[in-house]
């Protein structure tokens, strides 16, 4: 068995969904966004589990993705949160994706495609409320609302907006999302006047989940807090706040476990890794971890991060090779060769905690988890 393994902890996943439903109540729908192999964990059984713990409905960025899923026998409604190419319609429409649109032009496209495979295609009306990136504008809604409603072969399942700044508490940023909400409000509003029913209206990514309480609508779409980061947490691990005790807390899924797979004896002064970054400060033994930047052990945590072995943390030894790091084991290691070693992990240093340090975001840790490592669900 390779060494390293990135374990999936779904009791937490099941522990997140709790969470997210205790807080909206009954009535909102929750969707579980599984692109990017959902976030790096693994689309197919991350859905599988999301769905029995009362998920309703998945999204993904890509129609590969939605392909991926329907080949793996998941039925639930998928929506389709990318835009898609024309030539994607045809494959769109047959595995019965929803797609968002916000565009006439994009609306014939479907239409077309959804005639001729002689279906009915369900989207979601796509509007930008401040996101900047896809989407009609809100005063636009209406009348697409209506060429949906005019044609055989569409029909609209529901409205949808992306909030940018959901996931910050500057009143500044507050004020922009609740902006924001507001003109999904009247974008409904003005496809009901219309005659037309609007569907499902959702807005709710994680940060509104966990700050903004009149963002739920009909239905919520969380990612990150539900793969165990909440934005609450992330403020006060960026320093951004002392303590966000009253908010949504959630348990990360992902554990990077890998294992010593030799111990080597160090002379005082002598050095480990490319450009020799760590002397021995004494004679010790260096264990060596094979878990690198080719697993999405970032290289920037050089010197600057340490293992869970047995129970302890080790510090790392010099630089991050593509395949393996050191650890310092000590003058009298009690680490025998073929102990389990955690990279990071729930309830340790998690990828959040590694996100900071490498100035990124906890996403582009666990998306970043290499495709060599296998995941294994637990
Ligand atoms: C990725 C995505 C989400 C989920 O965002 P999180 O920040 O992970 O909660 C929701 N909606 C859309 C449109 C997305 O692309």
């Amino acid at each position: 068995m390779q060494a390293t393994r990135a374990i999936i902890h779904l009791d937490n996943l099941r522990r997140n969904i709790q969470g997210a439903r205790r807080k909206i109540g009954e009535h909102p729908k929750i969707c579980m966004p599984v692109k990017a192999d959902a976030y790096g964990h693994g689309a197919v059984p991350v859905a599988r589990c999301a769905l029995e713990a009362g998920v309703d409905y998945l999204a993904v960025a890509l129609t590969s993705e939605g392909r991926e899923l329907r080949a793996a026998g998941i039925t639930s409604p998928i929506l389709l949160l990318a835009q898609a190419m024309p030539d994607e319609l045809p494959e769109i429409v047959s595995l019965g994706l929803i797609p968002h649109i916000g565009d006439s032009e994009f609306l014939d496209e479907a239409a077309g495609a959804a005639e001729k495979a002689g279906k009915k295609l369900t989207i979601h009306l796509k509007v930008d409320t401040g996101m900047g990136r896809l989407g009609c504008r809100p005063e636009e809604a209406a009348a697409l609302a209506k060429k949906i409603a005019s044609s055989k072969s569409l029909s609209l399942g529901g409205i949808v907006t992306h909030l940018a700044v959901s996931d910050s508490i500057d009143p500044d940023e507050v004020a922009f999302t609740k902006t924001q909400l507001g003109r999904l409000k009247e974008a409904a509003a003005s496809i009901e006047k219309a005659g037309i029913d609007p569907g499902i209206v959702h807005a709710a990514n994680s940060g509104a989940l966990v700050f903004h309480e009149d963002s739920y609508f009909d239905m919520i779409r969380p990612g990150i807090f539900l793969y165990g980061y909440s934005p609450a947490d992330w403020l006060v691990q960026t320093g951004q706040a002392k303590s966000m005790d009253n908010y949504l807390s959630a348990e990360p899924l992902m554990e990077l476990r890998s294992a010593v797979v030799s111990v080597k004896k160090m002379k005082k002064g002598e050095t480990v890794s490319y450009g020799r970054l760590w002397t021995a400060p004494e004679d010790t033994y260096v264990g060596i971890v094979p878990a690198g930047y080719a697993d999405g052990f970032r290289r920037s945590l050089s010197n600057d991060h340490s293992m869970l072995i047995d129970g302890k943390t080790y510090p790392l030894a010099g630089r991050i090779c593509m395949d393996q790091c050191m650890v310092n084991l000590g003058p009298n290691p009690v680490v025998k060769r073929w102990d389990e070693a955690v990279v990071f992990g729930p309830g340790f240093i998690t990828a959040a905690d590694i996100a900071v340090k490498a100035k990124t975001i906890p996403y582009e840790i666990t998306c970043g988890i290499g495709k060599r490592v296998p995941r294994e669900y637990i």
